[in-house]
């Protein structure tokens, strides 16, 4: 597989999850890939080794940073945004900072990035962020803010599909569904809760969102833009 041969890749948020296959993935298929962490030096180094990718610590509640780094990597042929932090619980308790903090970074970061890779992005550029299932459908309490982190993920990426489109570059969300990670572990609390609502009922593997990401930043994607590309088992069937 060569299908990113050449191409100058960024992915916010590799180091874990979900974001660490979609590295594999592209790298495995010639991209030049770089990808940003927050916290996790160790697992980022290791993916850095195993991949040839490049890791930069560049945390995505600050917006300054998030804009250099996107402008050090670029011009970029494909932005991947997945880093996201989900933050549950009764809205009634939860710590304001801490929520403000996950909006920065689950939506304040996606804007800003995009924005800033589109001004140097060659025509047939790819822009993909990682939204969730719960945009469209909240399906059970103590999500409000997450959930509307997400449901604002589909409002950018229609608005920037029509801003870009015109230049050739096409802007997607992936929306997964449950997949099993460290945000979402297979064996968790949450586990009959989500099964009760889902057709295939099991967690999604990383592997499986990657290569929806992979074919949506790919050439035969073209005609694709401004959608929702949801990945969740049923769970909103
Ligand atoms: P994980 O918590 O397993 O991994 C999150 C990744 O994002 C890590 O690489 C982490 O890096 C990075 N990250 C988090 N905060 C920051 C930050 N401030 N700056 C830079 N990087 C950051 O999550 P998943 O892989 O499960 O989730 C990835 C995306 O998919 C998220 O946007 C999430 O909302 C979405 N999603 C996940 C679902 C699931 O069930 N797992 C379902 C639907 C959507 P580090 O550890 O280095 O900080």
């Amino acid at each position: 597989m060569a299908g990113f041969q050449g191409k100058s890749v960024l992915v916010l948020g590799g180091s874990r999850g979900i974001g660490a296959a979609i590295v594999r993935r592209l790298a495995a298929e010639g991209g030049k890939v770089t990808f940003t962490y927050a916290g996790s030096r160790e697992a980022a180094e290791r993916l850095a080794a195993e991949t040839g990718a490049t890791a930069a610590v560049t945390d995505s509640a600050d917006r300054d940073a998030v804009i250099a780094r996107v402008r050090e990597s670029g011009p970029l042929d494909v932005l991947v945004v997945n880093a996201g932090v989900a933050l549950m619980g009764d809205a009634l308790e939860l710590d304001a900072d801490a929520v403000d903090r996950m909006i920065r970074i689950n939506v304040h970061a996606p804007y800003h990035a995009a924005v800033e890779a589109a001004r140097r992005m060659p025509e047939g550029g790819r822009i993909l962020v990682i939204g969730s299932n719960v945009g469209d459908h909240v399906g059970f309490p103590g999500i409000a803010g997450y959930a509307m982190t997400k449901s604002a993920v589909q409002g950018l990426v229609r608005g920037l599909a029509r801003d870009f489109g015109p230049r050739g570059i096409t802007v997607n969300a992936v929306q997964p569904g449950p997949v099993d990670t460290d945000m979402n572990p297979a064996e968790g609390p949450l586990k009959d809760l989500l099964y009760g609502k889902m057709v295939i009922q099991r967690h999604g593997r990383p592997e499986e969102i990657a290569a929806m990401v992979a074919w949506l930043a790919g050439p035969e994607a073209g005609f694709v833009t401004g959608a929702m590309h949801t990945i969740d088992g049923g769970f909103g069937a």
